[in-house]
Formats: structure tokens, sequence, C-alpha cells
């Protein structure tokens, strides 16, 4: 199994998770151009993508879902709120290749076992998900306003985790966002701050985690070293460990393998 990112942050996300024949786009937040643009970056041509899956509808993970869709004609996989949005209203998807899926239901696409796990986020249905094989758990979460105990316990045992690490706290309250705005960003709706991150890694963290992925990093309102402190303060890991997952590229197809680790050899 292995995955990569198009690129990921309020401008716009896709990840690609791939197992065989089967590769999953997960969200696809920028115009049809380019995020084709984006995927010939990692090798990669929208034929072959075997699904879309969304998280749900904001503009950052959905702005190029239909067009993509119905130009290559693409499946989508998404919740029945995220299909009843207002862009998906307007801009129609081709209904022959939609499949409503539920937050409580497993499902698979292709060789990839996919599990839905319900968020609370300030969107009609919003979802994230767990992709599974035989041998590989890889657990993407962004867009979550708090963590539940559910969240908790199926992101549990990942051998990757791309993990939202959205703002400081600190830095979101002293930066340039209107109040209204930094309430909804940090609100219990809004998104994953560096210490909920922390936090969160700290519960699921297993010997079996290879791979580390930060995501939807604000430019405005983080700060990597910030993020990258908390992470390490919370699991006693090395920082270059952490890998990221920057706006503009992404991150390069990481292969999941059983290779020794370097996180054993953590100093802070
Ligand atoms: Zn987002
Ligand atoms: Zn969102």
């Amino acid at each position: 199994m292995r995955f990569a990112s198009i690129g990921s942050g309020s401008e716009g996300n896709g990840t690609l998770l791939a197992c065989g024949d089967t590769l999953i786009l997960l969200d696809c937040g920028f115009s049809a151009k380019e995020t084709v643009r984006r995927l010939r970056e990692k090798g990669v041509e929208p034929e072959q993508l075997t699904a879309i899956l969304v998280t749900h509808e904001h503009a950052d993970h959905i702005k190029g879902v239909s067009v993509l869709s119905s130009r290559y004609n693409i499946p989508v996989y998404l919740t029945w709120g995220t299909f009843c949005c207002k862009p998906l209203q307007q801009r129609p998807l081709i209904e022959s290749l939609v499949t409503i899926i539920t937050p409580h239901e497993m499902f698979m696409i292709g060789d990839i076992e996919v599990q839905p796990v319900p968020v609370p986020h300030d969107a009609r249905e919003p979802t994230q998900f767990v992709f599974s094989t035989a041998q590989w758990r890889v657990g993407v979460l962004t867009d979550v306003g708090s963590i539940t105990s559910h969240i908790i316990s199926v992101y549990k045992d990942c051998d990757a985790l791309l993990l939202e690490c959205n703002h400081d706290l600190e830095l979101l309250m002293s930066g340039p966002y209107p109040q209204s705005l930094k309430r909804r960003v940090a609100g219990d709706f809004g998104h994953l701050n560096n210490q909920q991150a922390a936090l969160l890694l700290k519960a699921v963290y297993s010997e079996r985690l290879r791979h580390l992925v930060i995501t939807h990093v604000s430019q405005k309102n983080n700060a990597l070293d910030r993020v990258k402190d908390a992470l390490v303060r919370a699991v006693n890991c090395r920082s270059d460990w952490i890998q990221i997952a920057d706006q503009d590229t992404g991150i390069g197809w990481q292969v999941l393998t059983r290779n020794e680790r370097i996180l054993e050899e953590a100093s802070l």
C-alpha cells in the first residue's frame, strides 16, 4: 500500500491511496485542471483513478470533484449530507457515478477497505477515513474541531497517520483573522490545533506507526516548529521523523514497509 498528497491546506486538499490497481483520490479541492497537473506530478493520469472519495463539502475539499468526475468518468463516494450541499447541486455529479455512503458502515473501493469516521466539523455530514488492506492501515484525519472517543478508538494501530495540525492557538488569536472566523476555527466544530493534534497522536500512538504526516497546516496561523514541538513532546519522537504535506506540492509517494523505524532512537 502507498499514499501521497497532491496538496494540503485551506487552499485545497487531495490525498492519493493506492494498493495494486486500486487508486483512490480522497478529496479534490483544486480545480479539475489544477488537479490533473498535480496528479501528473505524482505520476498519475486521471483515467487511472478508481474513485474520488469526499470527506465534506467545504471548497478546499470539493472544488474540482464534479468536473473531474464527469470529464474522466470517475465514480464518486460521499455521504448523503455532502451530496446535498449547494455546490454539488449547482454543478451536479453524474448520477450513475455516485455512491452514497453512510458514516457508520465500512465499504470497499477495489482492494481497499474504507472505514468512515463521523467527525465534529461545521459541515452537513463530515466524515474522515481509515483505509485498510490485509496488511496495512492508513488513517487520514483533517477538518476536526474536537476529538471524540470514537475517533481515538478507530485511529489506533495505524501504520501511517495523516493528521491535521491546523493552527497554533496563540498565533490564531493574535493573527489576522476576524473574531468570528477565529471563533469558528478554534471552536468544537472547527479545526484541530497543535495541542489537540498532539493529544490525539498520544492517544492513538503505537509501535506500529511508521509514517506521521502533518496536514492542513494554516499558512497564517501556525508555524512548523510549533507543530513539530507539540508532536515531539507528545510521543518523544525525533522531529525529523515527522513529515509534512504542504499546500504547494503535498508529499511524494510513501510506500508502507515493515522496515525498522528510527523512532526508537528518540531523544528530545
Ligand atoms: Zn479543509
Ligand atoms: Zn472543512
